[in-house]
């Protein structure tokens, strides 16, 4: 078991709020993926967490127990970091089981252990080696293999690759999306990047400024943003985000913005200032008779080779298109584009946040 429940927890440094009153559940099993931009606080929470740094107000509750005062090395978690961390003068074996001669354990028994986990990440070849030996690719596996040599209740990883090149990259996410299943533990990752973050997490909790704005799974957060950042930070070419006024009158709603007129759902009763947001795959060329529409001039089109994106001049705001090839959209071309309404997502202007 490895559930994490994390109450209220804060820390400041100086006068900068670092992580603000956070909460959460983390569930046995969770691959939780704390995502956000630099400064959010996903290192600072992470490595409250491990129990490196101190929290200046919460608790921490590792399966029920209260680990908030608990000493990092006495915490049943294990950390990789972002540079791997690895012993310089030992070689891999001893990097690997490092962890277990700490703790005291026989030495056959972590010998064997060392093996097993060696062949388990296809290193056993190198367990000679030092670490300045070893590929980038390499070093990261020693790095998670010392992590997992002890059997911890839960992972704790800080951007473990960033330091390896975009291709290696694709293939080690598959890697530890494999490793999460097999061994069935808690994992929990930070990084600033969205594509690790859809692919590999279980749920993603996306951070802002020291809170947490939205903890969903990769779908739910993409599909139903809570808020004006987690819709602008999720998705690449970013959702276009316009102001809007939402005017209902005889229980209809229409959002308008200048070029935009979108017709909604029935039953507010309030004008009310919103951020209307259309993801860039959701809209296409359209007749002008949709409850959606958008009267745009196409500026410019880039062709991504399985796709093309369009930028578009809508009102005085850029609107962004994708489609697969081959588009209908030429530059200086006048059209109107349209979105099924469910589509169209809502956010109250003055708080940010999702309107229903
Ligand atoms: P990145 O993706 O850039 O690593 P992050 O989301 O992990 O960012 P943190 O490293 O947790 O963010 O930092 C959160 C805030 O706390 C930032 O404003 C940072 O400058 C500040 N901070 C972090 N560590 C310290 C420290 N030791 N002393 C002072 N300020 C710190």
């Amino acid at each position: 078991m490895g559930s994490i429940r994390i109450e209220g927890l804060g820390r400041n440094f100086g006068g900068v709020t670092a992580v603000d009153d956070i909460s959460m559940e983390i569930r046995d099993g969770d691959f939780l993926v704390l995502l956000g931009p630099s400064g959010c606080g996903k290192t600072t929470l992470l490595r409250m967490i491990a129990g490196l740094l101190e929290p200046t107000g919460g608790r921490i509750v590792l399966d029920g127990e209260d680990i908030t005062g608990t000493p990092a090395r006495k915490r049943d978690v294990a950390m990789v970091f972002q540079n791997y961390a690895l012993y310089p003068h030992l070689s891999v074996a001893r990097n690997l089981g490092f962890p277990l001669r700490v703790r005291k354990v026989a030495k056959d028994e972590a010998t064997a252990r060392v093996d097993e986990v060696a062949q388990q990440l296809e290193i056993a070849h190198l367990l000679d080696r030092k670490p300045k030996e070893l590929s980038g690719g390499q070093r990261q596996r020693v790095a998670v293999g010392r992590a997992i040599v002890r059997n911890p209740k839960a992972f704790l990883m800080d951007e473990p690759l960033s330091n390896l090149d975009a291709k290696l990259r694709t293939a080690t996410r598959r890697e530890l999306t494999d490793l999460h299943r097999r061994l069935g533990a808690t994992f929990v990752y930070v990084t600033h990047d969205q594509v690790e973050a859809m692919t590999m997490a279980t749920r993603i909790a996306l951070l802002n400024r020291g809170s947490v704005e939205q903890i969903g799974t990769p779908e739910e957060v993409y599909d139903r943003p809570a808020s004006v950042f987690v819709a602008g930070f999720l998705g690449s070419p970013a959702m276009n985000l316009l102001d809007a006024t939402v005017l209902s009158a005889r229980g209809a709603v229409r959002a308008e913005a200048p070029g935009v007129r979108a017709d909604l759902w029935p039953g507010t009763t309030e004008d009310i200032d919103v951020v209307l947001g259309v993801r860039p795959e959701h809209l296409r060329p359209g007749i002008g008779t949709e409850p959606v529409a958008l009267i745009a001039t196409v500026d410019s089109v880039e062709n991504l080779g399985s796709e093309e994106i369009a930028y578009c001049t809508v009102g005085d705001a850029v609107v962004c298109v994708r489609s697969p090839r081959p588009i209908a959209m030429r530059a200086g071309q006048s059209l109107t584009l349209t979105t099924d309404p469910e589509h169209v997502h809502l956010f109250d202007r003055a708080s940010g946040r999702r309107l229903e």
